[in-house]
C-alpha cells in the first residue's frame, strides 16, 4: 500500500521557531475560532504562550460550539489478551517476557467469563489491549498460539473479539503497529480499533531514549498505520503521552501529524492526552511526571488544533485532582473507565467512581455520559462492517434508553 505521508510528518519545519518570528497568541487563537486549520509553527506558539488563562478559556469555548457541556465516558471491560511484547519502551510495566511469574496470555475462557461479568455490570466496550508483536520474539509464545490453533496473535485477537461480541460486548482492539490487512481482518468484529502515536519525534527512537528499543514506536510506522486505518474506514482512536521526554514543541507537532492524517480520512474518532506516571522498577522510575499545567496546555492545544467536532479525552484515573481543569482546557470525553478490572497499564491507578465523577461534572457545570467505543458519527454503513453494523446500532439503542 503506498504511503506518501510519513517523510513529511516526521520531519515538521522547527527552522523559524523563535519567539521572534511567532504571530501574537490572540491572532492565533482567532484563527483557530475561525475554523482556519493553524501551521506548525502556529501550534507550538500555543502550547508554550505565556497567558495560560487565554489558552484555556478560548478551547474550553471552541468545545462548547459543538460538544457543548456533555462529557463521555465509554463503561469498558479491560481484556490484556497477552502482556508479552517484543518492544521494551522504558515507561513501561506492562510487558513481560514469557519466563516472568507474571506472564499471561488470556485463554478463550477468561475472555468469555470477563466478558459476560463486564456485561452483567453494564459494561458495553471490550478493550482488547496486547503486546507488540511477541509471536516474533518468543518461541514459547509460538507454541501456546499453536496450542490455541493460530497462527499469529491478530488471528486469535480476532476470535476473542468474536466470543466479547457473542457476550454482548463491542470490541475495541489496541494491539500495537498491525498491517493492512491485519486491520482488515479485525474490521469486521471490532467497533473502532486505536494505536497512540505517542510522539512524533524520532529522538526518542536513539541511544537513551524512551522508545530505543520499540522498533514498533518509530513514529513513520505508526503514521503508516493510521494512514492505512483511514483507508480502510476503522473510526480510530489516537493521541500522545506526556513526559516521555519530548519537548512541548514536539507536543505540539504530534498534534499536528494527527489533525493532517484526520483531515485526509475523517477517520480520528477522538485523540487521547495522556500523562506519563512514574513507577518503581522501570527505567524511568526518576523521570518527571508531566504537571497538571502541562496536561491542561495540551488539551487545549489540541482542542484548538483539532477543532470544535473532534473528541478530546485525557484519562481521568491518571489525573485525579485535575478534573475540573481539564475540563476547563476544552476537553469532552473521559475514555474507558473499567468497573470490574484494573488499568492493567497503569495498576496503581484505580478508575474513579462513575457516581463520584459525575458529581464533579456536575458541579464544574457539565452531564456527564455513557457512550459506546465508537462515536455515534461513525455509526453508518461507511464505518463499520454490514456484520458488525446491527449490533453497533442496538448497543447505540440501548444506550439511549437506558
Ligand atoms: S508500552 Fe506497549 S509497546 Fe512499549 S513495551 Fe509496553 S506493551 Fe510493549
Amino acid at each position: 500500500m503506498a504511503y506518501n505521508g510519513a517523510e513529511n510528518m516526521s520531519a515538521p519545519n522547527l527552522a523559524l521557531d523563535s519567539q521572534a518570528h511567532r504571530p501574537p497568541v490572540r491572532s492565533i487563537i482567532d484563527r483557530a475560532m475561525a475554523g482556519v486549520p493553524l501551521g506548525a509553527q502556529e501550534a507550538v506558539a500555543l502550547i508554550e504562550c505565556d497567558d495560560l488563562g487565554l489558552l484555556l478559556d478560548a478551547a474550553g469555548e471552541l468545545r462548547d460550539r459543538v460538544k457543548g457541556r456533555d462529557v463521555t465516558y465509554s463503561p469498558k471491560v479491560f481484556l490484556p489478551v497477552t502482556n508479552l511484547c517484543r518492544d521494551r519502551c522504558t515507561y513501561c510495566t506492562f510487558r513481560k517476557d514469557p519466563w516472568d511469574p507474571e506472564a499471561w496470555t488470556m485463554m478463550p475462557h477468561e475472555i468469555i467469563d470477563w466478558s459476560r461479568r463486564g456485561r452483567a455490570l453494564g459494561c458495553r466496550e471490550a478493550l482488547m489491549c496486547l503486546g507488540d508483536k511477541p509471536e516474533v520474539a518468543f518461541r514459547e509464545y509460538r507454541q501456546t498460539l499453536q496450542s490455541l490453533g493460530v497462527r499469529s496473535t491478530i488471528e486469535y485477537v480476532q476470535q476473542a473479539c468474536a466470543l466479547a461480541l457473542a457476550e454482548g460486548l463491542l470490541p475495541h482492539t489496541n494491539a500495537g503497529v498491525m498491517s493492512y490487512a491485519e486491520m482488515g481482518r479485525l474490521r469486521p468484529v471490532n467497533a473502532s480499533m486505536g494505536l497512540m502515536l505517542e510522539d512524533i519525534s524520532t529522538r526518542l527512537r536513539k541511544r537513551g531514549g524512551a522508545h530505543q528499543w520499540a522498533p514498533d514506536k518509530e513514529p513513520a510506522r505508526r503514521m503508516r498505520m493510521l494512514e492505512e486505518a483511514g483507508q480502510l474506514k476503522i473510526p480510530f482512536t489516537s493521541g500522545i503521552l506526556l513526559g516521555i521526554g519530548e519537548t512541548s514543541a514536539e507536543r505540539a507537532l504530534s498534534l499536528i501529524a494527527l489533525r493532517d492524517v484526520h483531515r485526509r480520512y475523517g477517520h480520528i474518532q477522538e485523540v487521547i492526552i495522556q500523562n506519563f506516571r512514574a513507577k518503581p522498577n522501570i527505567p524511568m522510575a526518576d523521570a518527571p511526571e508531566p504537571d497538571q499545567i502541562e496536561m491542561a496546555r495540551a488539551i487545549a492545544t489540541a482542542r484548538l488544533v483539532l477543532g470544535s467536532e473532534m473528541n478530546v479525552q485525557a484519562p481521568p484515573n491518571l489525573s485525579p485532582n485535575d478534573i475540573e481543569l481539564f475540563l476547563r482546557a476544552g476537553l469532552n470525553d473521559w475514555g474507558g473507565i473499567a468497573p470490574l478490572t484494573r488499568d492493567y497499564v497503569n495498576p496503581e491507578a484505580p478508575w474513579p467512581h462513575v457516581e463520584q465523577l459525575g458529581e464533579r461534572c456536575a458541579r464544574a457545570g457539565f452531564r456527564l455520559h455513557q457512550r459506546l467505543p465508537v462515536y455515534r458519527e461513525y455509526i453508518n454503513d461507511e464505518w463499520i462492517d454490514p456484520v458488525l453494523l446491527p449490533a453497533v446500532k442496538q448497543a447505540a439503542a440501548d444506550l439511549k434508553t437506558a
